[in-house]
């Protein structure tokens, strides 16, 4: 079968999704494919009475399913049957994703998609093996710790990879036996939509997955800060996160899991397989064309194997070729606008005139739409944005060290702590400086996700709070209640 598809007719959803129902909705918000640069719609924005609405079909939708209170199992069952409808609906879900986003369509079908099914039935699992805790107490009394769902959980969600965003977030969530306001990215809303309609065709009860459409001040505004929701998970930048936290603070105390910013880096020691370390690193940037929050932007090398491994990079990055996202054969992504293309070139430019050599790309590629060529900085300030900041593009830096100490220092970013790869042969080097490594995910010999989802993902510093994946994101959607029951009466 063909993945491959005619943009142009294509029906968009430009609605919400409130209580199992289309919510009709004018376009606020101007979108543009990155792919081609075409301006095709606007995105709605919810205002706060429209989210109001859609919390209280959460609550309403809890109330009336008997979702956290009926046999776990059932819970399971529901989530199987949307993950093999997710499955089913594959090149649906692609297309409205290949379409507004910077995925292409055959790494949709294969990969996102495919995955996404996959962590919804890895969640689904903990709904009828994950309980409460018998607490060993005195025996004059009886001790236990009690997990309950919140009630309605908030989530948002960025543009880079919206299936699998709203996967991490839904999962746990429903699994767990809460009901979620769910705000997309307003740059890529569809395949979210389309998600939470396969949900309630499924037999999730309608009114527990809500989608509203709009932007952080408006709708995100009004999810994180109503009363009624009684957690937030977030993902997006730290920026965002921080005015997240401050609404959060002014509005009433909630908990909250925030999935943030990275700049991570990639240790590579002289005595790496450095084949296989190229390999790995140029995948590690280049992947959605470095528009990924983990992606390994900061490559930090022993001096004397320096040369040989920028060379091997180098070829890797020549092989990139720009594509449509909606033609199958099309494996690197566009900048998702106009404006971020722009940031990234005005940050190379910068770091060439503080003295970095471009060793390849360092440009707009000559094409239509928004695509930057896959650039290699070498003898880069340290003090530059370039190895500052979080590019969000195909930029990687490439800084050299001595002694291993020098590694770690290097390595060691001021405020971001999401994730580090580590190039060695040696296992002694590898389990020390994996112990140091500031980072919440550290990959030795490889660099990106597996498909082993009991891996939870999350960041140290101003990368986040919290974890989404593993077990750890599925009891962070459960709150715990303790409960002391005095047997002989004495109260001691
Ligand atoms: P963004 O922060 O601009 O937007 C993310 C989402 O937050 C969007 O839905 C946006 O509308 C909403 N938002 C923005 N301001 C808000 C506010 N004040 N209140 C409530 N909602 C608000 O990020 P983006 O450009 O969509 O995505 C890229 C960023 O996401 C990068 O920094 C990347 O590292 C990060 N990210 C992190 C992870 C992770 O797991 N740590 C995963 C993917 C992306």
């Amino acid at each position: 079968m063909t993945l491959s598809f005619d943009p142009e007719t294509l029906e968009l959803p430009f609605h919400h999704f409130i209580a199992g129902e289309r919510v009709a909705a004018e376009g606020a918000l101007e979108m543009r494919r990155p792919s081609d640069g075409m301006a095709y719609g606007g995105c709605p924005v919810a205002d706060a009475s429209l989210v109001d609405r859609a919390v209280q079909a959460g609550r309403e939708a809890l109330k009336s399913s008997g979702w956290a209170d009926a046999r776990p199992r059932e819970r399971l069952n529901a989530m199987y049957r949307w993950a093999d409808l997710i499955d089913q609906e594959a090149p649906a879900l692609a297309r409205l994703e290949a379409f507004c986003s910077t995925r292409p369509v055959v790494q949709l079908a294969e990969g996102d998609i495919a995955v996404t099914a996959e962590q919804i039935r890895f969640f689904a699992e903990f709904a009828d093996k994950e309980g409460s805790v018998v607490a060993p107490t005195s025996t004059d009394s009886f001790g236990m710790t009690l997990s309950e769902p919140y009630g309605v959980i908030g989530a948002i969600t960025p543009w880079n990879f919206p299936i699998s965003m709203a996967g991490w977030k839904l999962g746990p969530a429903l699994a767990a036996g809460n009901a979620v306001v769910l705000k997309p990215s307003e740059i890529t809303p569809f395949s979210t939509l389309l998600m939470a309609e396969l949900a309630v065709k499924a037999g999730i009860p309608a009114g527990l997955i809500n989608i509203v459409l709009g932007d952080g001040p408006t709708t995100g505004n009004a999810i994180t800060g109503h009363p009624d929701i009684a957690k937030v998970s977030f993902t997006g930048s730290t920026a965002a996160g921080s005015a997240i936290m401050a609404n959060i603070a002014r509005t009433g105390i909630k908990p909250m899991t925030l999935e943030l910013g990275g700049k991570s880096p990639q240790v590579v020691f002289a005595d790496a397989d450095l084949e296989l370390a190229a390999a790995a690193i140029s995948r590690g940037i280049l992947a959605n064309a470095g528009q990924v929050c983990v992606a390994g932007s900061r490559l930090i090398v022993a001096e004397e194997v320096a040369d040989a491994l920028s060379e091997a990079i180098a070829r890797h990055m020549a092989r990139i070729e720009p594509g449509l996202t909606w033609d199958e054969n099309t494996q690197y992504s566009p900048i998702i606008s106009e404006r971020q293309l722009g940031r990234i070139d005005e940050i190379v430019k910068r770091a060439a005139s503080l003295g970095a050599e471009c060793v390849v790309g360092g440009r707009r590629m000559d094409v239509e739409g928004y695509f930057y060529e896959p650039t290699l900085l070498r003898g880069v300030d340290g003090n530059s944005p370039a190895v500052t900041e979080e590019i969000f593009g195909p930029v990687l830096t490439l800084q050299t060290f001595r002694e291993e100490e020098e590694a770690l220092a290097l390595a060691d970013h001021p405020t971001y702590g999401l994730a580090a790869g580590l190039f060695t042969r040696d296992l002694s080097r590898a389990m020390r400086v994996m112990k140091r490594l500031q980072a919440g995910t550290i990959w030795v010999n490889r660099y990106g996700r597996s498909r082993d989802h009991i891996l939870p993902t999350g960041g140290y510093k101003s990368s986040g709070i919290g974890k989404d994946l593993g077990r750890e994101a599925y009891l962070a959607n459960r709150k715990y209640k303790s409960v002391l029951i005095d047997i002989e009466g004495n109260n001691s």
